[in-house]
């Protein structure tokens, strides 16, 4: 028995671009470097919280399987996930589910939208009457808050995309997954629909009991569902700890970066702090050689950060931090 559910120790993923031989070679791009934190076997929300370019969607595709580390190991109750989608894969996809930034691409444009979810129903719970099928969609959809005569028997198209959005929590109120995947799936639907959503999610959460890996790059949305808030920079876990302690008190020189645009209360201003975020980091695609890698921004560098890279240590109670600010002090 184990008391997480998804552990992430010391993983790294490196990719080679080009692929290039002899003179030439290959250029290494380091996607995840020793990435370590694991989601506790109990309900809860985890946000994984960074800019693009993070690693966020490098490890939602180590958690589905299709991704393998270049070192380190990614565990779904204590087994290598590998292991579960060569050994186990009907079970793993089950229990582990994702809902994707567009769902689009899950619904045929061809067949009404009820399909998935009779499908679904049909191959991960084995139910085949029709009837009992439909009454099991009804009831997840009410408790939902959906109306099921207005969304059953529509096209993909004929669906908002936050409707879309929905119908996959409705798909895991059904298939009652130990653990859900929600990859930015808020960032492309209408701000009236996005509150219902992660309402819906935090229903998941409270009635089913799941535990859910929210990554987002908006601080404001993780707040609102988040228990634990992780935050990546550059493939590099630099912040981690109880989610209303890393937005009230941020530690690391980044979080503080992502939770200041966050508390500005003119959207404008925070649209133009964001279009900062997004120049500079083009800058910073020149990324340090070596040292910390968010030395390019941040304003307190100092001369050991451009030597080595500062490791994630126990910065009290359930934080963790890679900087040196905090290095050799009690916080
Ligand atoms: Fe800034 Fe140095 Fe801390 Fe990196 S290690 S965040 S450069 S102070």
């Amino acid at each position: 028995m184990t008391d997480h559910l998804l552990k992430f120790d010391n993983v790294s993923v490196i990719f080679r671009i080009g692929g290039g031989l002899g003179l030439f070679g290959s250029e290494r791009v380091v996607a995840l470097k020793d990435v370590s934190f694991d989601i506790p076997d109990k309900p809860g929300i985890s946000a994984l919280v960074g800019e693009s370019g993070s690693g966020k969607t490098t490890i939602a595709r180590l958690i589905m399987g299709l991704l393998r580390p270049t070192s380190g190991t990614v565990l779904y109750k204590g087994k290598e996930i590998r292991e579960w989608v060569e050994t186990d894969k009907e079970r793993f996809r089950r229990e582990v589910q994702t809902v994707f930034q567009d769902p689009y691409g899950i619904y045929n444009p061809y067949y009404k939208v009820d399909r998935v979810l009779y499908l679904a129903l049909q191959k991960l719970l084995h139910v085949n009457d029709s009837g009992q099928a439909t009454s099991m969609i009804i009831d997840a959809m009410k408790t939902l808050g959906m109306r099921p005569e207005e969304v059953l028997g529509r096209y993909p198209h004929q669906l908002s995309g936050g409707e879309r959005q929905r119908l996959m929590l409705v798909l895991s109120l059904l298939i009652k997954p130990r653990l859900l995947i929600a990859d930015e799936p808020v960032s492309m639907i209408d701000a009236s629909l996005r509150a219902i959503f992660l309402e819906n999610l935090l229903d998941l959460k409270n009635k089913i009991g799941i535990s859910c890996l929210y990554i987002t790059h908006d601080l404001i949305t993780a707040n609102y569902v988040a228990d634990e808030v992780l935050v990546l920079c550059h493939g590099r876990l630099v912040e981690a700890g109880r989610g209303e302690e890393v937005i009230r008190e941020p530690l690391h020189p980044y979080t503080r970066l992502l939770v200041d645009s966050m508390l500005l209360p003119d959207p404008r201003a925070r649209a133009s702090i964001g279009a900062s975020l997004i120049d500079v980091r083009k800058l910073s695609e020149l990324k340090p050689e070596k040292g910390c890698v968010f030395r390019y921004r941040c304003p307190y560098a100092m001369k050991i950060c451009e030597e080595r890279e500062p490791l994630l240590i126990e910065a009290g109670g359930t934080r963790r931090v890679a900087c040196y600010l905090y290095e050799g002090q009690a916080v």
